[in-house]
């Protein structure tokens, strides 16, 4: 139905007569003329209806409108001089239309979509039409560069593509589970799987050596902005590996990624920082390198100091940590501002530090000894101008108060590259944390994760045993994770029995991976990245739901299909559930 797409049109077809097929972007009625925009998933070329090419067509042209659909012949010309559009790639030309038909016509549409819709509920309703737009057009063309390099990526250095059951057993994840269930076996569930964990450690078990998959993986969690109850993951498994092996080859995915959506290559390797000293610097798991404030201990020079509440909290063993603020005039309003937005994070007071005219000015100036403030000058390295900020607490809370608090300063004060991508491994994860809920540890990562030291005869706090786990982090938000995993089931037995798995639940969950690991598993490791996240991150979108085709809502319904929705009571019936309400 065409020679050519419309937005392919160009200098060279001139004088050509081509068939075009596409939609009625816009319409414009210029003295005796009208011109229309045609629009294809290539872009737009003008087309001109005219009496002196073709009365009957220029009559016809009256009735197009909105969104129409229209295969058209005609004449490329170049456009009179002055009039050309040097924006779009087929602006110099226009096409002088002979004859034409209306494929299909439209409603006028719910929305226009050469303008702004904030109404995402419209948007997600008509999803369809939002997607008609070129901005939207470009994402989805994006995302399927970007599965296209992973794939590449991933098959040039010997990775085998699998597909892993969305009809499965509970994986380990730790979220809750979207169920499905069985009507040929009454009563029983299918689990949409949270990641294909299992089915990739037994891929490697079974001999593959290097497994990737664009899966999709299901979490029924209550949803923000950066998550989805389904989400695609760029999922990884190797054998006879280490952490550096999987980081290598993440980097080069990563890169592949980057130099796909950026045009740019990355550089690599990626800075690599401990869990410990991410905490201890930024108070994040995940911090944002894009500016430079970190924490800086300061518990030490005050070992005897005289004010009270630094000394209740070196009593009661707890950290009092600073953070410098430089180049930055803050009003009083500002100061008062900061400690307000501190008292609601948490912190029971923010102290600040300002050097004026070469003199520390504070409020608990007159509390501080003159060697501890020299010290507190000398450690932070203070000048004119530079403001500290202090806080006294609990050492975690301190972190995390801080580490939250440095985000607001970056705001506030405008101190975010935005233009920058700044990656990072954060690695020597705990193992563990204890779950009050549950009284028991439980896996940070998942019970799989291998830990750096042996569990078996491990004495002292099991909180400081650190595992072969690792996160990619990029500007601050989590996009990749994964960990070496034990291989040999005695040593998975041992993690079981630290984290209060009894046998019998082990066997009934797992049963089947512990048995491949009896029959000869490798050593083995992976990782999996968020594709949506990252695509949202490179392509600077908002939302996750903008990289998604068919996103739910934050109710997890689908504005353009309605569902969730109730089913008949004969397919309950087969299925021999009865619900409650
Ligand atoms: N399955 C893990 C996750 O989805 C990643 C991994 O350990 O490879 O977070």
């Amino acid at each position: 139905m065409r020679d050519k797409y419309c937005g392919l049109v160009c200098k060279d077809d001139i004088g050509k007569t081509l068939k075009l097929s596409g939609w009625v972007y816009r319409r414009r009625d210029h003295g005796g003329l009208i011109f229309v925009d045609l629009r294809d998933v290539t872009g737009i070329v003008q087309i001109a209806f005219s009496p002196d090419i073709s009365k009957e067509a220029h009559e016809r042209a009256g009735d197009i409108k909105q969104e129409y659909v229209l295969s058209v012949s005609g004449k490329v010309e170049k456009r009179p001089e002055g009039t050309e559009n040097f924006e779009i790639p087929t602006g110099e030309v226009e096409v002088l239309v002979d004859a034409f038909d209306i494929l299909n016509i439209s409603k006028p549409l719910p929305f226009q979509l050469d303008e702004e819709e904030t109404n995402e509920s419209l948007r997600l309703k008509y999803r369809y039409l939002d997607m008609r737009r070129p901005e939207v057009q470009h994402v989805f063309k994006e995302r399927s560069s970007a599965y296209k390099a992973v794939r590449d990526y991933f098959l040039k250095n010997g990775f085998y593509e699998f597909e892993t059951p969305l009809f499965t057993k509970s994986t380990p994840e730790g979220a809750r589970d979207f169920v499905v269930p069985s009507r040929l076996n009454p009563g029983m569930f299918y689990a949409l799987p949270q990641s294909p964990q299992l089915f990739k450690q037994i891929l490697m078990i079974a001999g593959f050596d290097r497994y990737f998959q664009i899966a999709r993986c299901f979490r029924d969690e209550d949803l923000r902005a950066d998550r989805q109850p389904e989400f695609t993951q760029i999922d990884v498994e190797m054998s006879f590996v280490g952490i550096d092996d999987v980081i290598t080859i993440s980097e080069g995915m990563m890169g592949a990624v980057y130099q796909t959506l950026k045009g740019e290559q990355i550089d690599l390797p990626f800075t690599r920082i401990t869990y410990d000293e991410a905490m201890d610097k930024y108070g994040t798991d995940k911090p944002d390198l894009r500016f430079d404030l970190s924490m800086v201990e300061l518990t030490d020079i005050f070992n005897k100091t005289k004010f009270e509440i630094f000394r209740k909290t070196l009593e009661e063993k707890g950290a009092i940590k600073g953070m410098v603020l430089r180049g930055k005039s803050l009003s009083r309003k500002d100061l008062d501002t900061a400690i307000d937005v501190t008292k609601e994070m948490g912190a029971g007071g923010l102290i600040w530090i300002r050097m004026e005219q070469g003199v520390l000015q504070s409020p608990i100036a007159k509390y501080l000894k003159d060697n501890e403030k020299e010290m507190v000058s000398a450690r932070l390295n203070v000048v004119e101008g530079d403001i500290v900020f202090i806080l006294a607490d609990v050492r975690d809370k301190v972190n995390e108060i801080m580490g939250k608090f440095r985000l607001y300063l970056a705001e506030r004060f405008d101190l975010i590259r935005k233009e920058i991508f700044k990656f990072l491994w954060v690695v020597d994860f705990p193992l563990l944390e204890y779950s009050e809920e549950e009284k028991r540890y439980v896996a940070r990562h998942h019970p799989f994760t291998s830990p750096k030291e042996s569990v078996k005869n491990f004495k002292g706090d099991y909180l400081t045993i650190k595992a072969k786990a690792y996160d990619l982090v990029l500007n601050g938000v989590e996009i990749g994770g994964g960990s070496i995993r034990m291989h040999r089931m005695d040593e998975q037995m041992e993690m079981f029995k630290l984290l209060k798995i009894s046998e019998e639940e082990a066997s009934e969950k797992f049963g089947f991976l512990l048995e491949a690991l009896e029959l000869g598993a490798p050593p083995h490791g992976g990782i999996a990245f968020g594709f949506d996240r990252i695509l949202m991150m490179l392509l600077g979108l908002k939302s996750i739901r903008e990289v998604i085709p068919f996103p739910k809502t934050q109710k997890g319904t689908c504005l353009l299909t309605g569902a969730p929705s109730k089913i008949a009571h004969k397919q309950l019936n087969e299925l021999k559930i009865k619900t409650t309400n």
